[in-house]
């Protein structure tokens, strides 16, 4: 058994955090410019003010940021301070999903390959639905190129890590049909209801996809915790427009009125269900087996 403050577990967490942290660098890229049909590689990052490139230092996560002021270092326009959050966000996360696999290789649980594999997958999961979180919130739209490879890929993970992830092919397979046909079912009724489209095509195949990487149980979860949050969100900026402008009473009914036609991008709060899943189910899974007879 090691010790949680082995300086070798203290070394790869500080890996794995700078890891995430130049991930995420790069996910603001991916954020900006796929829904613009950039490329994501030419030309390297520059102010989209001045279009002054930045330099190695200027560069680095979180504390490029810091260290500009929040300000471009040429020409001053202020930097949105999502930059250094998305980079700490996904650096977070990076390590967080990365614990069970690198405790499992450390106690020798894990084949290092299947460690690595399990590890860089999650990686891969967390890091494209952060980007379609954050492009479906500026955008209403996800990108095919970011949304179709989930459900295939995290089906393939399975045949491969399935007993380790404890999502069997099958079920992945059954989740990622029963998730994405669930949901072009709602979006036909409900379009064919109201006449208006409710649901983007893109929220079927996130759905689809954290089906296939969380298993079909996982499914309720997510659903249920995506929607309450949604409707959280809805209702709180219904309440909060009422305070802006005209006279009370019919800023009131205008909040009101809006909160029934407001669109609300559902994907990232499929995102933040799906990623509360990941996490959480291995924590939970101790708790909850003994009530299942485990
Ligand atoms: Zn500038």
């Amino acid at each position: 058994m090691l010790a949680a403050m082995d300086p070798l577990i203290i070394t790869v967490y500080l890996f794995i955090l700078a890891w995430g942290a130049v991930w995420g660098s790069f996910l603001n890229v991916v954020i900006w410019r796929v829904p613009n049909g950039m490329s994501v590689v030419s030309p390297p990052s520059h102010c989209p003010k001045c279009s002054h490139g930045l330099s190695w230092w200027q560069n680095v996560p979180v504390f490029g940021w810091v260290w500009l002021g929040g300000r471009c270092h040429f020409c001053k326009v202020p930097i949105s301070p999502r930059y250094p959050a998305v980079e700490a966000v996904t650096a977070v996360l990076a390590v967080a999903v990365a614990m069970p696999w690198v405790q499992g290789w450390l106690s020798g649980d894990l084949e290092p390959w299947r460690a690595g594999l399990g590890m860089a997958s999650e990686h891969f999961f967390v890091f494209a639905c952060i980007s379609i979180a954050l492009i479906d919130a500026d955008t209403f739209m996800i990108p095919d190129p970011l949304s179709l490879p989930l459900p295939l890929l995290g089906i393939a993970l399975a045949v491969v890590l399935g007993e380790e992830r404890g999502v069997l092919w099958q079920e992945a397979a059954a989740a990622a049909l029963v998730a994405g046909g669930g949901l072009l079912a709602v979006q036909w009724g409900y379009a064919a209801l109201t006449g208006r489209e409710g649901l983007g095509t893109g929220d079927v195949k996130l759905l689809a996809g954290l089906g296939a990487w969380l298993g079909l149980g996982a499914l309720p979860a997510v659903l249920l915790s995506a929607s309450l949050m949604g409707l959280l969100f809805a209702a709180s900026s219904a309440l909060l427009s009422r305070g802006s402008g005209g006279t009370e009473g019919m800023a009131a009914s205008r909040g009101l009125a809006s909160m029934r036609h407001v669109a609300l991008p559902f994907g990232p709060f499929l995102v933040l269900g799906g990623l509360g899943v990941l996490l959480l189910r291995r924590q939970l899974a101790p708790v909850l087996a003994p009530l299942f007879g485990g």
